[in-house]
């Protein structure tokens, strides 16, 4: 017998995914119903792929009688169980998801079904959100893997739906939390930072995954903090960080153009001592103004260097305003040279 356990899984998901929407299209609590019975299926499948990765008699019930492969195979809760004790997988909150999704189920099959529509939605979602988790995170794939089985539109669904979406984004934030995990950012301030967003989703959830990046909302894997800005097709970065920028004017004090980018997104970081594109992630170093004392990146394109006509020992690297002052000033192209 071949497995191909996910590739169902993702089938009722499928399903699943439509009877949510017609749900809501229709204000119909009976899709919701439908729903849950397909979401639960489509999880005990990949309950069951996470037991088969570890090994494969463990996806049946009983391990020591197993005689052929039509023998019966774990339920649920069985395969919970195994996860967590066996295979020694945490699932966290989400195994709480989808002990509720479980017990639902039941109740919709033995015709028990009496909950509130807004309950419904309120396990559709946290079962949505579980399984993207496992998916991404335990089985390492990602929707875009089941291209022929998920649709692009189907995910951006799920993607849009606002329920679905703030969910996702909450659970997302409190495993980041849970499992000290570190967001990809810059420290600009002693614990102040500016997180760098996903180029794909645009999301405030990169982590470093051992050697590689990995965006925790859409699964995408980066072999390193450049890998990720060269797949910034859209300028998803340096969009969100001007604005990011924006926000923290007063606190960021003077801002200067990139060389590399020519995005106005170098920022002087106290805790790194040195100028770093939040667009591009150049890094330049930093020496001071020498007449206001401001931090100025250490680089011809952003300082102004004025230099005596007279006096060869007489130079001073100077700041965008202090440069300007010198410009505008009675002493400046007569005394120095201003580059
Ligand atoms: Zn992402
Ligand atoms: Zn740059
Ligand atoms: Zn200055």
């Amino acid at each position: 017998m071949k497995f191909n356990m996910l590739e169902n899984a993702m089938d009722s998901l499928n399903e699943a995914i439509d009877y949510y929407k017609n749900g809501i299209d229709n204000n119909d609590e009976r899709c919701f119903k439908f729903c849950i019975l397909l979401l639960s299926h489509s999880a005990e499948l990949i309950l069951k792929e996470i037991l088969y990765t570890q090994h494969g008699i463990l996806i049946y019930e009983d391990i020591d009688r197993v005689k052929n492969e039509n023998d019966k195979t774990v339920g649920f809760k069985l395969a919970l169980h195994r996860i967590k004790n066996i295979c020694k997988v945490d699932l966290g909150r989400y195994n709480n998801y989808l002990l509720e999704l479980f017990d639902v189920r039941n109740n919709i099959q033995h015709y028990k079904f009496s909950i509130s529509s807004e309950m419904c939605t309120n396990i559709i979602t946290s079962s949505f959100s579980a399984i993207e988790y496992i998916i991404y995170n335990i089985l390492h794939r990602t929707f875009n893997d089941f291209e022929d089985i998920i649709t692009e539109e189907q995910i951006e669904f799920l993607h849009d739906d606002k329920k679905m979406y703030n969910k996702k984004k909450k659970d997302i934030a409190q495993d980041i939390l849970d499992h000290n995990m570190v967001k990809i950012g810059v420290e600009y301030i002693k614990n102040k930072f500016i997180y760098i967003p996903c180029p794909h989703c645009s999301e405030e959830t990169l982590v470093n995954e051992g050697d590689i990046i990995e965006c925790k909302f859409c699964g995408r894997k980066f072999n390193s903090i450049e890998d990720m800005y060269n797949e910034d097709f859209n300028c998803v970065i340096s969009t969100h960080m001007c604005r990011e920028i924006g926000r923290r004017k007063d606190v960021l004090r003077n801002i200067y153009e990139c060389e590399n980018c020519n995005n106005d997104t170098l920022i002087y970081s106290e805790v790194l001592g040195e100028w770093i594109c939040l667009s591009c992630g150049n890094h330049i170093s930093s020496i001071t103004c020498d007449d206001c004392g401001d931090e100025v990146p250490n680089c011809e394109y952003n300082y102004t260097f004025a230099q005596s006509y007279t006096d060869t020992e007489d130079y001073m690297y100077l700041c965008n305003s202090c440069g300007k002052k010198l410009k505008d000033s009675e002493y400046g192209y007569c005394e120095y040279e201003i580059r």
